[in-house]
């Protein structure tokens, strides 16, 4: 990923180098070319274009430095801005106070939730939690059994009771919520203190999917709500993070896929217009290809 837009903008840097000082028309054509190499790897036009501005008045209007020269100090501007489009400062994620805290996952089928579900389960593990995976994905047939296969790899156990079991809570009648809220029970009974709620995709953003969703929020009120895209799906990113964030009005997104070729554009939209921060990243289907998202990292990731 960002491999071809890492490699356009290293050549446009290179024009630059060895000049004294920047005119106008050399700030110009390096702008030009930045907004090109941005919308070639499928960054959202608006955002690339108020990326280009924001890079041209600050170029224009550079302090001169000392240390740096303007090849130099173009480089750091890009990268700042960077930092900028892709959230800023890493956010980490929001614990509760008292009981569990209650992470839920919303997105498109196929866009890597169960997947995640279990890094992030493995990860919280990893940093000295105690967290419990509930499967209220009822709607993919075999999405109950996907979780279970994913928390044995993990080593974290999954809450997934059968439709038209008894639970020790509440009848579950193959309704998500109820299974959602059940979870929840079941974690603070067995002072689990961190329960993520696996929820169900739809291949396409709709009503009724969204609906479910905030049913479901509303009826386990979670800490986080994260919102998984999938980082190969181009310019559809935006229309889709856009529709969730309207819908369920997510607290942060996770990028998936990032390792693959994909040009990467989407996942440097999708920040900055929906303004919800990037929590994490999925790098691969082993359950360790996970990482916390650092805006500053990635940006350096692209301009090394
Ligand atoms: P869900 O429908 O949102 O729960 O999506 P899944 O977790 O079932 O993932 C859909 C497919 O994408 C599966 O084949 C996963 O193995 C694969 N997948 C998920 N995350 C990643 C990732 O980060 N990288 C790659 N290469 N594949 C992934």
């Amino acid at each position: 990923m960002f491999n071809s837009l890492s490699d356009r903008l290293s050549a446009t840097f290179k024009n630059l180098r060895g000049k004294g000082r920047l005119s106008e028309a050399d700030v110009d054509g390096t702008v030009r070319e930045i907004r090109r190499a941005l919308l070639d790897a499928d960054v959202a036009v608006p955002v690339a274009r108020d990326f280009a501005a924001a890079v041209k008045e600050r170029a224009l209007g550079a302090e001169v430095s000392e240390a740096l020269n303007p090849a130099q100090q173009v480089v750091k501007i890009v990268n700042e801005e960077l930092v900028s489009i892709l959230g800023g400062q890493t956010r980490r994620l929001q614990f509760a106070k008292v009981g569990p805290t209650v992470i839920m996952l919303a997105g498109l089928q196929g866009a890597g939730k169960t997947t995640l579900a279990g890094k992030l389960a493995k990860w919280l593990a990893s940093e000295g939690h105690t967290p419990l995976l509930v499967a209220a994905d009822l709607q993919r047939p075999n999405a109950v059994t996907q979780l279970k296969v994913v928390g044995e790899r993990a080593g974290v156990p999954v809450y997934a009771p059968h439709p038209g079991v008894q639970s020790d809570f509440e009848e579950v009648t193959g309704n998500p919520v109820v299974v959602a809220r059940n979870g929840v029970s079941e974690a603070r009974q067995k002072q689990h203190d961190v329960v993520i709620v696996d929820t169900a995709g739809r291949l396409g953003v709709d009503e009724a999917l969204m609906q479910q969703a905030r049913d479901i929020r509303d009826a386990i009120r979670p800490q986080e709500i994260l919102f998984v895209i999938d980082a190969m799906i181009g310019q559809d990113a935006v229309n889709t993070a856009n529709a969730f964030n309207e819908g369920v009005d997510f607290t942060g997104v996770v990028l998936s896929k990032l390792d693959g070729d994909a040009r990467g554009g989407a996942a440097l939209s999708v920040a900055s217009v929906t303004g919800k921060p990037i929590m994490f990243a999925s790098t691969g289907e082993n359950v360790n290809d996970f990482e916390v998202f650092h805006p500053d990292r990635m940006a350096g990731r692209i301009l090394d």
